[in-house]
């Protein structure tokens, strides 16, 4: 189902918010302000001239950046190296191993003790980044077991799709790009080892989709571009080499498929150490896996027993004269079934969000729960269609640096591509209660608004290296805010429904694990899901299907919601009367996308 992916993966909002983040701080000249450094002392000007040294570093590290990972550029927003393709041969992974290498060399001459806060967040970020980088490819290697790891397909998407140049201009870089493709394949065959069933299979699915990219619809872009006659017979050339590129790993992965069934596949589940390793690089909790497995587990016994009284007493307000079930699982559900009926009609989907927007922004008003800029309004629309995936979205756009005065929007998909069944199926997953939870998850307080914060401090480094578990944590915390000041009247309706919605996030944690380290098995994993948590068939089989492909990122969720809440629980008890969830929540948001364990830090020490 949709759902899933519509709320709680945040496809978009992931991506589309650092990328919006990093265009937004622009080229990398914002000094950041230290408030430390504003005294003319000896020590203080040594300081200040510490991380004016810094902010040059990482201007130059980033130029030399874009240069050496030309798609990872376009990617983010910067296109001055678009027509640029790179062949991931033997030699390509030498050279990044290199460049890494280089970096981190550089950046250990840096003291952090040195650095204003900010500047010391950003030289951990770029610290962290680099060394997971080498470690993606000198330990972890996915670019030998995960054939899904070539694909070129979205990268010619970005040139194609987005219009940071002239159709002509585009239409060039394509034509230069497009030389590359059969040297790409030719590098992919090479690398991929003793591959993953899973990961094969996913290969020649997204590899026949990144076909279409080079179908009618660009052969018809280049027939009535200006392009001349010379450049659109070489496009004609390099498209149908590329396409033959592609079919020839497709046919290459399906021989592949057909023998790794046989036996001789790689298992998808990493195993203990590598988990560990990468949670460390992905996630930089200050708890072990280990530690974030028990907490998770404890959760959900919390969750279940919380939902059990819930569900008690909302029994004779929904399910009046109804038997009750015995076994409380079945009862939670029960209601929960009942509560799903109340939802928006699918036509009004999008105004119903739109008219939710203010009542959010008033709430966190009224209750001073956290900073909002009144000057730059979140406008709610319909996803544009070029944005729209397929499938129904909702996602934040922020402004770019070329227009710095735009709007944020909150692109909310309509549902009319749905058939029937699908839509029933969606509104009653987006229902009365847990649509408001969507909102505030993507919006306000959620996303938005943490980006709205993030924004202010203006380092790119942040926004390009910023922790996906910090940027999910504050959206799901913000979730608990709300309902912890009364959101809704802190009816029993809205508590159930998050924790429901909640018990989703535990549940990616415990499945991500017990998967990836534990041997789970499919029937007990979806047992987990559907029993345990709730959820449908179609959306615990997706996400079977989901927990094979990737490692640590489902955890990012509840990993950084646990770490959010731990801080916090540490600051109220320590600061007693004078806590303030606004206070806290300000300073929380002012060090931009920085790892929980250091904004703790930071926190810690002031
Ligand atoms: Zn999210």
């Amino acid at each position: 189902m949709r759902s899933v992916a519509f709320a709680r993966r945040c496809p978009a909002i992931s991506f589309a918010a650092i990328t919006a983040a990093a265009l937004l701080a622009g080229c990398a000249t914002h000094p950041s302000t230290p408030p430390a450094n504003t005294a003319a002392s000896p020590a203080s000007v040594a300081a200040a001239s510490q991380d004016a040294a810094f902010q040059r570093h990482v201007e130059a590290v980033l130029e030399e950046m874009w240069a050496e990972f030309p798609e990872y550029a376009t990617r983010v927003g910067n296109y001055r190296h678009a027509d640029r393709m790179t062949v991931p041969d033997a030699a390509r992974r030498q050279r990044s191993v290199d460049f890494y290498n280089r970096q981190l060399d550089a950046l250990a001459k840096f003291d952090p003790a040195a650095l204003n806060a900010s500047n010391r967040v950003d030289l951990v970020l770029m610290k962290n980044r680099f060394e997971s980088s080498r470690w993606q490819i000198t330990t972890f290697k996915s670019w030998q077991w995960q054939p899904s790891s070539y694909n070129v397909g979205s990268d010619f998407g970005v040139l194609i799709n987005t219009e940071f140049a002239p159709l002509e201009t585009r239409l060039r870089h394509v034509i230069a790009r497009l030389e590359k493709v059969p040297a790409y394949y030719a590098a992919a065959k090479a690398a991929v080892d003793t591959p993953t069933l899973e990961h094969t299979q996913l290969a020649l699915i997204q590899n026949r989709g990144a076909l279409r990219i080079f179908g009618e619809d660009l052969e018809k872009k280049v027939a009535g571009s200006s392009l001349d006659a010379k450049e659109k017979a070489l496009f004609t050339e390099r498209n149908a080499a590329a396409k033959a590129a592609v079919n020839g790993y497709i046919d290459f992965l399906s021989s592949l498929e057909a023998k790794l069934k046989q036996g001789g596949a790689r298992s998808f589940r990493i195993g203990k150490d590598l988990y560990a390793q990468k949670f460390a690089y992905d996630i930089q909790s200050s708890f072990t896996v280990e530690q974030l497995h028990q907490r998770a587990l404890q959760e959900k016994a919390a969750l279940h027993d919380a939902m059990e009284k819930l569900a008690r007493q909302l029994w004779p307000k929904w399910m009046a004269g109804k038997p009750m079930p015995a076994d409380r699982l079945d009862m939670i559900r029960a209601v929960l079934d009942e509560l799903s009926k109340r939802h928006t009609k699918r036509e009004a989907f999008v105004e119903t969000i739109r008219a939710q927007i203010p009542a959010l922004e008033k709430f966190v008003r009224e209750k001073d729960l956290v900073d909002q800029d009144p000057t730059r309004p979140l406008v709610v629309r319909e996803t544009p269609p070029y944005m729209r995936g397929g499938g129904a979205g909702a996602s934040i756009s922020a402004p770019g640096p070329f227009d710095p005065t735009a709007n944020t929007y909150y692109n909310v998909t309509p549902l009319d591509h749905f058939t029937d069944a699908q839509a029933a199926s969606f509104l009653r997953e987006y229902n009365d209660w847990t649509l408001q939870i969507l909102n505030i998850h993507e919006a306000i307080p959620g996303h938005y608004t943490q980006l709205m914060h993030a924004n202010k401090s203006k380092s790119l480094v942040k926004s390009l290296f910023g922790n996906g578990a910090m940027i999910e944590g504050w959206a799901v915390f913000s979730e608990k805010v709300m309902l912890d000041a009364g959101y809704d009247n802190g009816s029993p309706e809205i508590w159930i429904s998050w924790m429901k919605w909640n018990l989703r996030s535990v549940m990616n944690t415990i499945l991500d694990i017990e998967i990836q380290t534990m041997n789970l098995q499919r029937e007990d994993a979806l047992r987990y899901m559907i029993r345990e948590a709730f959820q449908q068939e179609t959306e615990a089989t997706e996400k079977w299907r989901r927990a094979t492909f990737s490692q640590v990122q489902l955890t990012s969720y509840f990993a950084g919601y646990a770490e959010i809440t731990a801080l916090r629980d540490e600051l109220k008890a320590k600061q007693g009367d004078k806590f303030s969830v606004k206070g806290f929540n300000n300073r929380f948001l002012s060090y931009g996308n920085a790892p929980v364990r250091f904004i703790a830090e930071l926190m810690r020490a002031s």
